[in-house]
């Protein structure tokens, strides 16, 4: 029961859940007369995005905006919704000249933007800083976001609860450490992240477990294609984990790593599409009751692989792998979360006054299956999308005082709770989700 010794009452014009990518863009296009609070679960900077590797995707010029909106179709098996797609695009190249502007350092070639090229996109166009875009670009933006007066920042404060009243909501009840803060504001933004938190192999951070779509699922808040998860099948096996998997990118099968079996043999083409590959892996892990397979690239010097993987290379060397002479062991994790709260076009739920924004949103921009670094992308363009639609209705309503209770549950509690109600909820629309994927803790 409550450990909760008081509760104070604020009042924001716009309540921000999540400190990434998502919710400070959103934070840095509200206008600046909008008193502003943005929470995080835990540190600042203990979120997805920080983590990112690749980059972000843009169309490089108008001329590639087609092609790009065909790639991002193809790769979502032709389930995404084709306005968000056309949107993404778009408003793609317009994104990254604002971070440019902002100051994300990302990498040039003779003095103009690098792009880079991954899997399934047709063309270069990936923008990036070295292998470690996340932490530059949530650098950025936080060192903007800091700046600006009308914009307050929490951390280790977490959504327990929405205000709401006849599907409109009017604020967030907040728990930080003993005290429960009812916030009061005119639009609140869930910036929440991805689910990764409540399996047991996840590249994710373990704190993000989905809590702003479980607060949707108890308001009867619209979610949409929560099943649709993707695998990412090589991140790295290491037993003294507590859940959270270093990523094995992609660009090391790119560079022709090797899959082996406990036997040292080959088992699928490296280079099949991401689902098919970890499928392959689960197999063998199945078959030799041994929890990884090997991937190989020890056949490249150590030179050329400290300078093209400098992150994995230090990764594990640190657990006692030096990958120019050993293989590393690598498992499948859960990466990546396309379903979430659906949103149209300018981040409305089908809640009035509320918004979703980033990994914890559906837009449909990614149907079955998400397109290399279009997330970050996502969380760029929707959530400034959000908070134009913001300023332009936060002056005409008013706030709303609803009696708040006192929440019944501490974090833990809460956590706990939102991880038994999602996975119920994932078994519940796929026979696929088995409990071992679980992390019941
Ligand atoms: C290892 C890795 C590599 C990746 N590489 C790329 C890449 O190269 N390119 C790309 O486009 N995408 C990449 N992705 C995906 C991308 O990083 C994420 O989809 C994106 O950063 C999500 O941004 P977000 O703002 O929605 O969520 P996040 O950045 O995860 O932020 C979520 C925020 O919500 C907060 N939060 C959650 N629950 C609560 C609560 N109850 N109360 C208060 N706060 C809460 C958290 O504290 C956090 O601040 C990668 C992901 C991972 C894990």
């Amino acid at each position: 029961m409550s450990t909760l010794s008081s509760a104070m009452e604020l009042n924001y014009d716009v309540l921000i859940v999540g400190s990434g990518v998502a919710g400070l863009y959103c934070a840095l296009h509200l206008e600046d007369n909008l008193n502003v609070l943005i929470v995080s679960k835990g540190y600042f900077d203990e979120n997805n995005t920080y983590l990112a590797q690749g980059g972000i995707s843009t169309a490089k010029d108008p001329v590639d905006i087609l092609p790009y909106i065909k790639d991002t179709l193809k790769a979502g098996q032709y389930e995404n919704d084709t306005l968000a797609v056309r949107t993404l695009a778009e408003e793609s190249i317009d994104n990254i000249k604002t971070l440019v502007e902002l100051g994300v350092p990302f990498d040039k070639k003779n003095n103009t933007i690098s792009y880079t090229k991954e899997g399934a996109h047709s063309t270069n166009r990936i923008v990036h800083v070295k292998d470690q875009t996340g932490r530059y670009l949530w650098e950025t933006l936080m060192k903007q976001v800091q700046k600006k007066k009308n914009i307050t920042l929490m951390m280790n404060t977490s959504l327990a609860d929405l205000i709401t009243e006849d599907n409109f909501c009017y604020g967030g009840v907040l728990i930080s450490g003993e005290e429960q803060m009812n916030v009061y504001a005119k639009s609140v933004v869930l910036a929440t992240g991805g689910i990764g938190g409540i399996f047991k192999d996840s590249t994710n951070h373990r704190i993000l477990t989905g809590d702003g779509i479980c607060l949707a699922l108890k308001y009867n808040i619209t979610v949409k294609n929560l099943e649709y998860i993707q695998i990412h099948p090589t991140s790295l096996y290491d037993n003294n984990y507590y859940g959270r998997r270093f990523l094995i990118s992609e660009a090391v099968r790119g560079e022709g790593a090797k899959l082996l079996n406990q036997e040292g043999n080959r088992f699928v083409d490296e280079l099949l599409p991401r689902d098919v590959v970890a499928k392959a892996i689960r197999n063998e892990i199945n078959k030799s009751n041994i929890p990884y397979v090997f991937l190989d690239i020890s056949f490249l010097s150590k030179d050329y692989l400290v300078k093209r993987f400098p992150m994995i290379y230090e990764k594990c060397a640190q657990i006692g792998i030096d990958i120019s002479k050993d293989p590393m062991l690598v498992i499948p994790s859960q990466h990546y979360h396309m379903g979430g709260i659906q949103v149209d076009i300018d981040s409305k739920s089908s809640m009035s006054r509320l918004f979703a924004v980033g990994e914890a949103s559906c837009t449909g921009v990614h149907g079955k299956n998400r397109l290399a670094s279009n997330s970050l992308l996502e969380g760029l363009v929707f959530s400034k999308r959000a908070a134009q639609s913001i300023n332009e209705t936060n002056k005409t309503i008013g706030f709303k005082k609803i009696p708040i209770n006192f929440v019944a549950k501490n974090l833990i509690e809460i956590t706990k709770s939102n991880k038994q109600i999602l996975k119920k909820e994932l078994q519940r629309r796929s026979p696929d989700f088995n409990d071992e994927l679980f992390d019941d803790r």
